[in-house]
Order: structure tokens, then sequence, then C-alpha cells
């Protein structure tokens, strides 16, 4: 495909767009980048703001490229907008034929194996056989999960895809599980009596005929860490949301036992050895509660096994355990190649991949090596024993960026990211794409440098003085983030009642329901923690002031992050905490303007952006919004635009430019 088809084929789709009009500059030269990129075989990273138009940008040198196209992503909202939106108009509008699928993991289609075996058993087999279900609760009584597979199963019956974002009801976890598997235990079609109808294999056929295949990115990392068995081949891969990317394939290429997984495995052992053989069963869970006693004392921490004599100990027995019920099961399992089956069939099987998988995690978890971070993770009373690479770069040099084109594409590029994700020197390619919004005139960022350290007593009560300040000032209409829940409670408790406006937080309703209210009326002020500052998307008036209690630097006893800070030394700051701080932060701040006739301020109540040493990489990250130290700036630019369209500040707030020794408002 000549890229210089490129530009026009967007002018044409971005003409037919519902609101028409033209390509945008930075949307246009991105369109052109990844089609050279794809061209050339370089790999690239792009920075593309909000409101470039990226997923187009994207789509199209993609499909015009004529190769196998994988795009990656990190959130099912994104993945929706792709599949639901983008792709049918583009097949509508490019003037260009191709074909298009998603591909999910296993677990999210229905097994027909499984619901075979469900339908012809008894609910109490069933029921013995959920991994898992005696230990959730609020999921409704037995009789209420087994109504609820019958209604699955019936579904399975009429459904095409088996997928189960089709389902008008919400299935317990209970009740899925009765009708899924997860890739440990699926043996592939070609060992599976239902492998011919399989839905999941028919979602791969589609996806190996289809010209662009959208997944999410935790499949991508599966497959990578799977040496490329979960996707049809494919020439090009396009990480949307790319900076999302190394913490999904550190976990990919890492491994987890928690007493859970024995669990379920003892149920479904129990239920294909015979009666005789209980007893490797029983080894099992009791091996379960071995590691639960092991872990829970050190939940949050990290773990050198080989100096935890419980832990080593109960890691021995588990792998023990886990290889005679293996034997047991290999004697059990149904012959292949036209010898008699065995009693137990499939589900025999699906036992034995899930106790080797299983055994294949217990062996990473007893020898970690010098590369590699062991932590407990979860709660106390469920406690989960994770390993993970320390640098996930060497992997990805050889399973992806050796084998494949990739684009990285987000509106925050973190930092360093093809240091760290191993792209060879040489081999990629940069450009920022920018943003169509204003942020210069339209948006305002606002340090209060005259806070104190919130380590000191009074910090708090001038905190919650400063952002009721703010809030009046905007009318209400605030979104305020917080680094932590105290922080979040502490703020919503100071300031209820005492501010004039409708005052939401995160613990009052689910995510969606919260920003809906939030965003139909226009008052309201909502405070929120980590998960909001990301994926929060209300343009107009309803959000005219971001407040950021702080800078959100990772936590220091992170256990992965404390042992990438030791790898590091000196560099540490700089190589793991900055770029996760000024990622995180600019994603904050980007939720303020999400329309070219937005406008706002940003408040950041950490006097750090103004005067720590490291200031200017974190306001590199952020918008080229105008910069103020003065509060009073943010009352006059929230009362309105001044008649040259210019932001109306004093002139002590004179905007900041990078190097301007003098500017007050420089960080
Ligand atoms: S191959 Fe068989 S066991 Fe695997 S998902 Fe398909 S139907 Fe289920």
């Amino acid at each position: 495909m000549p890229t210089a088809d490129v530009p026009r084929a967007l002018e044409r789709v971005v003409r037919a767009l519902p609101q028409g009009g033209e390509a945008r500059h930075g949307q246009r030269a991105m369109a052109e980048a990844v089609g050279r990129a794809i061209h050339d075989h370089r790999h690239l990273v792009v920075q593309a703001g909000t409101g470039t138009g990226k997923s187009l940008a994207y789509l199209v040198p993609a499909i015009l490229s004529g190769d196998r196209v994988v795009v990656a992503t990190a959130t099912k909202a994104l993945q929706d907008q792709l599949a639901t939106k983008d792709l049918p108009f583009l097949a509508q509008h490019l003037g260009r034929s191709f074909r298009f699928a998603v591909l999910k993991g296993r677990s999210n289609y229905l097994c027909r194996q499984r619901a075979a075996e469900v339908a012809g058993g008894g609910d109490q087999l069933v029921l013995d056989e959920v991994p898992g279900w005696e230990s959730e609760s609020g999921s409704g009584s037995i009789g209420s999960v087994a109504s609820q597979a019958r209604r699955l199963l019936s579904w399975g019956a009429r459904s095409e895809s088996g997928d189960r974002a089709e389902l008008d009801f919400e299935p317990s976890p209970r009740a899925w599980a009765m009708v899924s598997v997860g890739p440990r235990e699926c043996p592939g079609a070609h060992r599976c009596p239902s492998g011919e109808e399989c839905f999941t294999e028919a979602a791969r056929d589609k996806a190996a005929a289809a010209d662009i295949v959208v997944v999410n990115t935790h499949l991508y990392g599966a497959h990578l860490a799977s040496e490329g068995a979960v996707l049809p081949e494919h020439d090009v891969v396009i990480f949307d949301e790319a900076h999302e990317v190394e913490d999904v394939m550190i976990a990919a290429f890492g491994a987890e036992v928690s007493a859970g997984r024995f669990r379920a495995l003892a149920r479904l052992v129990r239920a294909v050895l015979p009666r005789d053989e209980a007893a490797v069963a029983d080894e099992l869970a009791g091996a379960a509660d071995g590691i639960d006693a092991a872990l829970a004392p050190h939940v949050g921490r990290r773990l050198p096994p080989r100096s935890d004599r419980q832990l080593t100990g109960a890691l021995e027995v588990a792998a023990g355990r886990l290889s005679r019920a293996s034997s047991a099961l290999r004697s059990a399992e149904p012959g292949v190649g036209g010898e008699e089956p065995k009693p137990g069939g499939p589900a025999t099987t699906r036992a034995l991949l899930a106790a080797g998988h299983l055994a294949g995690d217990v062996a990473t978890a007893s020898d970690v090596g010098p590369d590699q971070v062991a932590w407990a993770d979860g709660l106390p009373h469920a406690p989960v024993l994770k390993v993970a690479p320390l640098d996930i770069g060497p992997m990805l040099a050889d399973a992806l960026w050796a084998r494949t084109t990739v684009v990285l594409t987000s509106a925050t590029i973190p930092p360093g990211i093809e240091r760290r994700l191993g792209v060879a020197a040489g081999t990629s390619d940069q450009m920022d794409a920018g943003s169509p919004f204003p942020y210069a005139t339209n948006g305002l960022l606002y340090c209060a440098t005259h806070l104190p350290d919130r380590r000191r007593d009074g910090a708090e009560g001038a905190l919650h003085e400063e952002l009721a300040a703010l809030i009046e000032a905007a009318g209400g209409r605030t979104l305020a983030l917080f680094t932590s829940w105290r922080a979040m409670e502490g703020a919503a408790d100071a300031l209820r009642g005492r501010v004039p406006f409708r005052l939401m937080t995160q613990s009052e309703l689910p995510k969606p329901a919260l920003v809906k209210a939030f965003s139909s009326d226009e008052s309201s002020c909502l405070f929120a923690t980590m998960g909001f500052w990301q994926g929060v998307d209300v343009p107009g008036p309803a959000l005219s002031l971001v407040v950021i209690d702080r800078i959100p630097f990772p936590r220091p006893d992170e256990p992965l992050l404390q042992a990438r800070r030791e790898r590091f030394g000196p560099a540490a700051f700089r190589e793991v905490d900055l770029p996760r701080a000024a990622t995180l932060l600019a994603q904050g701040v980007g939720r303020l303007i999400r329309s070219s006739t937005d406008r706002g301020v940003v408040a950041v109540l950490d006097p750090r952006l103004a005067k720590a040493s490291y200031r200017w990489e974190l306001v590199r990250a952020l918008p080229p919004m105008t910069r103020t130290r003065d509060r009073h700036d943010v009352a006059t630019f929230l009362a309105g635009p001044s008649r040259s369209g210019e932001p109306t500040v004093s002139s002590r707030g004179a905007r900041g430019r990078a190097g301007d020794a003098a500017s007050p408002c420089r960080p």
C-alpha cells in the first residue's frame, strides 16, 4: 500500500463523520507516521493528546496496509468503541473492504464441553465441581446458582457466539464458572469432544480470517508468555493506552500460587477420581491450608521464599502432592488415538492440565531468581503468592520487538517506556501528535505553593481551606482527585455542609453511576481516588475544576517497585518513581479539557510541583496550560475569558514559560 494514500483516505472518512470536517493536523501526521512504520517495519511510539482522534489515525493506515494487524487495548470501553463504532464506520466509509474480529480470553466464552457435562449431571454434582464456590458470598443461594446455570445452558444452546458480554443478565461468578473454563484447563479443540462446536475456537477462526483483530492487552500478554499460542499470526500490533503495557506484561510473564487454586483443583480431582483415591484430593486441600498459613503473615510484603522455612516447606509439600495428583489423574485420563476412554473423560484431562500449570507456578515460586521478585498479595484471609520479572525488557526483546512491528500510542506516554520495554536502540521512531485543544487559552494550571508540608501539624486543615475556596470560586463543578481514601474521606467530612454544593464521594455509587450523577448535576462536586484519575470523560461546564491533592508517587512499600528501586540504586527515583508519578499526574490533569470548548483550572495542592528539583519532569508531561501560583488568578480565570480569548490572569500570575526564572508560576 503506498503510504501516500493514507492522508486522502483519512480525509474521506473524517468528512463522513457525523460532525464532518477535516482531519486535524496531529491526526494526519500520526496516520502518516503509522503508515510509514508499518511499511518500513519500524516500531513507532506516538503520544497523541486528548482530541487527536488517534483510533482513526492508526486504524486507517492499518487497514490500508493489507497486513494482519492486532489492536490491543487496555480498557473494555475502548475495545467496545473500536468494535461497535470505529471499525463498522470505516467498513462503511473507507472505500476498502476488510474484515475485523474481536477476540477475548477463553473464560469469556461459554464452554460447550462444560455445558454438556453440567446438562448431563445433577445439580449437586455440578455445585461440587464449581471452583471456589463455597468461599464466595453474596451470589445468592445454591438454588439461585442452579437456576442461573439453567439459564446459561439455555442461552448457550441459542447463542451464536457464546460471548458472556451478550448475556442479558449478569451471572454470579459461581454460575459462570460452571459453564466456562480458563486457559489452564482447556485441552484444546483436538482433544476435546466438543472441540468442533467450541465457541472460543470459532472466535479464533474468525480472528484468523480477519485483517484487524481487536484484543485486550492482557490477552496479548498471555499470547507472548505462551510463545504465540493464543492469537493468529500477525504482522503488526498497535497498543492503544500504551501506558498500561509495562504492568500488564510484567503480570503476564509472572506466576501466581494461591490456596484457592489448590482447592479448586481438589474439587476437580475429587469429581473425576474413583472414591478409593479421594485421599489425593484431600491432600491437595491440605496443601491449600499450608500455603494460606505460610503466606498470611507476609501479605503486602516481599518474600525471599528460601529464607522463610514455613513457606519453603509449604511449597515443597504442595509440589509433592501435585505430583501425586498428576500421576493419579494420568492413570485415569481418557486414552487418545483409539484407546478406550476411561472414567472421568474430558474433566480428567482438564484437571490434569490445571495440575500441570499449578505445578509450574509452584516451581517458579520455589526458586525465585535474582531477576525476579516474589511477594504476598491479596488479603490476609486470601493471600496470593506472586512472582514477577524485575525487568520485562529482555523478555519482550525476543518475544515481541524482534518478531512484530509495534506501535505504542497513548495520550500520556510514560518517560523512558521504550528502554523499560526492551526496544533495541535505533529500531523505533517517536512523535508527539499534540492535541487540537487550546490548552494555553482554555486551561490554567495552579500550584498552591503556600500550603505547608503535609506531614506538619495542621497541614490537613490548610488543605481543606484551600479546597473550599477553590470550589467556591468554581461554583462547585469540581472533580477532586486524592491519592488515598483517608485523604478523600477527610476532605469530604471537612467540606460537607461547608460548601453550598452537592458533594459526592467514590464510596457512594459505582463509578459509571457516579460519573453520570456528577455530569448531570452541573454544580456538584465529586471526590475520588485512584480509580478516577483515568477514564472519566465529562466535557462541558460540569467539570471546570480538577483538584489534585498530592503528586501521585507510588507507595514506597509496593513490593515490585521496592525491588526495582534496589536494582536501580541511586537512580531509582528517576527510573522508577518519577515516570509513574508523571504519567498518573498527566492522566489526572487530562480529565479537565475534554472538548475544544472546555475551559477550566487544574489546582495541584502539592507545592513540590513548583519547588522540587524534579518539577520540570512532571510539568513536561502535562498539557501546555498557562501556569500560576496565585489563587486570585484562579478566581479571575473561572469568572470568564477576556475578550481576546486569552486567559484573564493578574500581573502577578503572568503566563509561565519553560526556562523563565522570573515567572511566578514556574514550577
Ligand atoms: S475446546 Fe472444549 S474444553 Fe476447551 S473451551 Fe472449547 S469446548 Fe471448552
